[in-house]
């Protein structure tokens, strides 16, 4: 156990939005934070007492972060591993490389969750273009082609209609010919996440699992409470990520993705940090999925999870959808977040607002 007092530094590798939202949360509790990014700003920078700007591959700029920090924790998980388990050989790195690893990998994070019996998609591993016409003759049509690494809200992935050659070659091209894992297209009612806190003493705490809907591949909307399919699904959900959580001795906030399927829950992926279906924890939960990784990975008492009200919903505001920033406003009970970004392009998250549903009346 390793107690990192309030007035301390946390190092947080990336700078995105998830990054400035921890770094709110750290604030709160009286910590500094130092993030650490290749990009020379981005929407943690504002809220953060430094920032690194350097590459993942730059080990003097890791050893002075390092130096500098009394726990590092990462917002994003397309680091490189292997600068996770540098910063992990010089200081205390939470949640642990592992984790990372196993995360940013659609092929072992799938062959990993499979061997604490949980079920995903039908699927097969594609290293190339002939791999690929033996994977859907394995997995058949319909079915979606994902990169192994890198793919994010949607990014590196190709649907596959048919198994006809043209369909074939476009979909490789499409995700830029790297190493994949095809998919089989799984019906299902509905989505949700398993949304989980796991603190240095293994104790486990879970919030209320949103129903997530997307569009285009990117999180549209995240609400609690699910609908009776899906928490009919919930104790499966959690037995598998909490077993996930242990398996990896995880520590701060996991969130597995799982599609509501006819026979059970179906796992999709999951994110070895805080993640956007969890935002609505900011006002909607007892204790923020922020906070909670902060007091997590600097061995403080965890705080509640619960509801604080009878149902949250949370809306992204992707590319122009923030222009609504008056009118969201003009809501007095609205709480919305921008995340100061500048410029606003199509499929760019740029902030999002969150409703709490007051009680109907008596
Ligand atoms: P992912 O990046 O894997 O979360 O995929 C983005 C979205 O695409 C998911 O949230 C689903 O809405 C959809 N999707 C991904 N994989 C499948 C699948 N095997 N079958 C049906 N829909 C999928």
């Amino acid at each position: 156990m390793k107690r990192v007092p309030p007035g301390s530094t946390i190092g947080i590798v990336g700078g995105g939005q998830l990054g400035r939202m921890l770094a709110m949360a750290a604030a709160q509790l009286g910590y500094r934070s130092h993030v650490y990014a290749p990009e020379a700003s981005g929407p943690a920078a504002e809220v953060s007492a430094a920032w690194t700007q350097a590459a993942y591959e730059d080990g003097a700029a890791l050893g002075r972060f390092a130096e500098s920090v009394s726990v590092i924790t990462y917002e994003f998980e397309n680091v490189p591993s292997a600068a996770v388990a540098h910063l992990a050989g010089l200081g205390h790195v939470q949640p642990n490389a592992q984790a990372l690893e196993v995360a940013q990998d659609r092929l072992l994070e799938k062959q990993f969750v499979a061997t604490l019996g949980g079920r995903a998609a039908p699927y097969a591993p594609v290293e190339d273009r002939a791999g690929l016409a033996a994977a859907i003759a394995q997995v058949g049509a319909p079915a979606i082609l994902k990169t192994r690494r890198f793919g994010y809200d949607g990014k590196g992935q190709a649907r596959l209609a048919d198994d006809g050659a043209d369909t074939l070659d476009r979909a490789w091209a499409e995700i830029g010919g790297q190493p994949a894992v095809l998919e089989g297209f799984v019906t299902f009612a509905h989505e949700f996440s398993v949304i989980l806190v796991r603190g240095q003493d293994g104790a486990v705490r879970f919030w209320d699992s949103p129903l997530n809907r997307h569009e285009q591949g990117i999180l549209a909307t995240s609400s609690v409470p699910a609908p009776a399919t899906v928490l009919a699904q919930l104790d499966e959900a959690r037995g598998l990520a909490a077993k996930v959580a242990e398996a990896l001795d995880y520590v701060g906030v996991l969130t597995l993705e799982f599609f509501a399927g006819a026979d059970g829950p179906i796992f999709n992926e999951m994110a070895p940090r805080v993640h956007n279906s969890g935002h609505w924890t900011i006002e909607g939960a007892i204790t923020s999925q922020f906070e909670n990784h902060v007091r997590a990975v600097c061995g403080l008492p965890l705080g509640a999870t619960g509801l604080v009200a009878t149902g949250v919903v949370m809306e992204n505001l992707i590319g122009d959808q923030a222009d609504a920033w008056p009118a969201i406003l003009a809501e007095e009970t609205a709480h919305l977040h921008l995340y100061g970004k500048h410029e606003a392009r199509p499929g760019r998250k740029m902030g999002h607002v969150t409703r709490l549903l007051a009680d109907a009346p008596a």
